[in-house]
């Protein structure tokens, strides 16, 4: 038996006015799967992972969630969102509150966790991701690496089915980015669903069951890492690595 996909992307489509920034995307994902997408500046990365959990509308085609189209207009977006996990290159906490209500403000206002237990997993959560002392703390007193591994365990306290993370290390002092890929790797080894956006490829290499290029709003090439970064077959995919190796 095959394992079903977990998301399903079909025939994606995203314009921004006339300027056509995804250009007919495909992509299966499994469930526990580990996908790294790596392509030129504005090539249409972010966008591709905004469309998927519908921060931004899809001009055409489908994004299956879980066996629900969520493209279609009526389906409950937020509901299906909450399934989705997003990290993003500035950490995006939320200054005015301690990191352990930026951790339990979601869960308790969707009404997923009463305020104890979303404390009490909020403190777990923080323990995996080695803050156990930081729970009091706010946010601008953390370290860049520090803020970035409490954003991942905010969007962990919802217990979502995929983290999607766009280049969640690119904002780090280079002393910073092991600590929080470190964090990742450990989600990856748990079984977690992830579509990431980076431009650490020995991460790329280390983590990825996948490697999607893209460049120009079209995906080029896509291949397991050791394929695809020793091996790879377009000319567009040649040229990227020769430049970022
Ligand atoms: P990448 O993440 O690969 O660098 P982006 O998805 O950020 O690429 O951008 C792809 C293209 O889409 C760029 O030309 C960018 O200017 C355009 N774009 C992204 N977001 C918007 C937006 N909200 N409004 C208009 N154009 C946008
Ligand atoms: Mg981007």
């Amino acid at each position: 038996m095959t394992t079903p996909n977990l998301i399903e992307i079909k025939n994606l489509h995203k314009y921004f006015g006339k300027n056509e920034v995804l250009k007919g995307l495909d992509i299966q994902i499994k469930k526990g799967e580990v996908v790294v997408m790596i392509g030129p500046s504005g090539s249409g990365k972010s966008t591709f992972l905004r469309t998927m959990n519908l921060l931004e509308t899809p001009t055409k085609g489908e994004v299956y969630f879980e066996g629900t189209n969520i493209a279609d207009k009526t389906v409950d977006v937020f509901k299906h969102r909450e399934r989705m996990g997003m990290v993003f290159q500035q950490f995006n906490l939320f200054p005015n509150m301690t990191v352990l209500e930026n951790l339990t403000l979601a869960p308790i206002n969707t009404g997923k966790l009463g305020k104890d237990e979303a404390a009490s997993v909020a403190r777990e959560l923080l323990e995996k991701v080695g803050l156990s002392d930081k729970a009091e703390s706010y946010p601008q007193s953390l370290s860049g690496g520090q803020q970035q591994r409490v954003a991942i365990a905010r969007a962990l306290a919802m217990t979502p089915d995929v983290m999607l993370f766009d280049e969640p290390t690119s904002a780090l002092d280079p002393e910073m980015v092991g600590e929080v890929l470190n964090v990742m790797q450990t989600l990856a080894k748990d079984g977690m669903t992830m579509v990431i956006v980076t431009h650490e490829m020995g991460f790329a290499k280390e983590v990825a069951d996948r490697v999607i290029f893209m460049a120009d709003g079209k995906i080029v090439e896509t291949a397991p890492p050791k394929e695809l970064f020793d091996d790879p077959k377009e000319a567009r995919t040649q040229e990227f690595l020769a430049q970022i190796l």
